[in-house]
């Protein structure tokens, strides 16, 4: 049975990133760029005032209560007219461009009309500069500001927006397609009768997948019976990424691999060694039309906490290689326990642990669980601590890795 890092990397084999595509800044949030962006212009494009006030000479004020006539009012948006005269004050506001001439702004609050017309400066003398911010001083034309691999947030959208880039070119965000499967299953809407669950593992794939920046669909849930079941895994294979849930055990009602392989994708592995989620399925569809690569295909177990672990080791990280990222193979981070903890078990556990505040910074601390089944504790972890394959005791504050959420 493969080990866990081995499945990971024949995963990470058969990913590859998704054609770029341009996109209009509104729907790029998440996005991880195609292209290095530079600056179209200077910035600011003018010497730029920072203050409501008087742009001035600084050379005319060389005391304190000295005044100055009052020339033109330059607001944001506008231009001066002219150079500034000498013995002249010219009102601005933020953001207005500075007339020629002038090296300073005086705050309106410290600047006083009197009833002769003159602007009469009582505050402190005012050195050249101040309030003003010369042009070019935080980006030149042509400077570097992003490069191919950066994820989009807001500021890195917003200085897109400041320099005409509308539109960017980005990976695209990955389409899931999610198949649920198992005739005990019915919509988290409906009473169970006799014999049912709830479907909960379509919200929480879907969840993990928008986590992701990927675009999630869920689709109905498939029977445990071949034509029905081939109809929806075909057309999830339509996605760029098939997952689907349940029927890959060794019971007589677990129908996806075959299934699967009917409609062509190719088996890359089943079963990893790990617990929970041993029963893992991993293949590739049918190349595309345009001969274009074929959507990757989870095959993750029924019980929702080894698909949870299935979606975090194997999922998760092909999700950011279609993004374009190139670091999907990062260590896990290590941590202290905050618990002795006895582990019983062949196959590397993953546990579900919060994080805690310790003597010496974060801890994890695992929680009594109860299996694969069991997403109530979840609910109060932070990620799952893994412990290697081999009955062992682990003591207080001794180093183990963290897989977290
Ligand atoms: P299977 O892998 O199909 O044998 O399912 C393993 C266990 O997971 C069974 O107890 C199922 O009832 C449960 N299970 C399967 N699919 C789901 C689902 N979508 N939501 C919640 N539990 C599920
Ligand atoms: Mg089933």
């Amino acid at each position: 049975m493969l080990t866990v890092a081995d499945a990971l990397n024949a995963v990470l084999h058969r990913a590859g990133p998704l054609p770029p595509r341009r996109f209009g800044l509104a729907e790029a949030l998440g996005c991880i760029l195609a292209e290095d962006v530079v600056a179209d212009r200077d910035w600011p494009p003018f010497d730029k005032a920072l203050m409501d006030g008087y742009a001035v000479r600084t050379a005319d004020l060389t005391e304190v209560g000295q005044t100055l006539r009052i020339g033109e009012e330059i607001t944001a948006g506008r231009v001066p007219s002219r150079p500034l005269a000498v013995g002249e004050a010219a009102l601005v506001m933020t953001g207005a461009p500075m007339p020629e001439g002038a090296d300073a702004v005086v705050m309106i609050e410290q600047a006083k009309v009197g009833d002769d017309g003159l602007v009469r400066f009582d505050g402190p003398l005012i050195a050249a500069g101040k309030n003003v911010m010369p042009l070019g001083l935080e980006m030149r034309a042509g400077d570097a500001l992003l490069r191919r691999g950066d994820r989009l947030n807001a500021a890195r959208l917003g200085l897109l927006a400041s320099v005409g880039k509308a539109e960017v070119l980005v990976a695209p965000r990955p389409r899931i397609a999610i198949v649920p499967t198992g005739d005990e299953l019915v919509e988290p809407d409906q009473e169970p009768g006799p014999g049912q669950i709830r479907n909960s593992n379509g919200t929480l794939l879907q969840a993990l997948a928008q986590g992701s920046d990927a675009r999630a669909e869920l689709l109905p849930i498939a029977p445990d019976e071949i034509d029905g079941l081939q109809a929806l895994l075909k057309r999830g294979l339509a996605a760029d990424v098939l997952l689907t849930t349940g029927g890959v055990s060794a019971g007589n009602r677990d129908l996806v691999p075959d299934s699967l392989a009917a409609l062509g994708v190719e088996r890359v592995f089943h079963k990893v060694r790990l617990k929970p989620g041993k029963p893992i399925w991993f293949g590739v569809g049918p190349r595309r039309d345009d001969g274009s690569p074929g959507p990757l295909v989870f095959g993750l177990p029924g019980n929702p906490v080894s698909g949870l672990v299935g979606f975090l080791l194997f999922v998760r990280p092909a999700l950011a290689v279609l993004r374009g990222r190139e670091t999907a193979m990062a260590p896990l981070p290590r941590y202290r326990l905050a618990l002795g903890f006895e582990h019983k078990g062949d196959r590397p556990t993953y546990h579900p642990a919060r994080l805690v505040a310790g003597p010496d910074g974060q801890e994890v601390e695992p929680l009594a669980w109860a299996g694969s089944s069991d997403l109530r504790t979840v609910t109060k972890a932070d990620g799952f601590v893994v412990f290697p394959a081999g009955d062992r005791s682990y003591s207080l504050r001794e180093q183990v890795e963290f897989l977290p959420f």
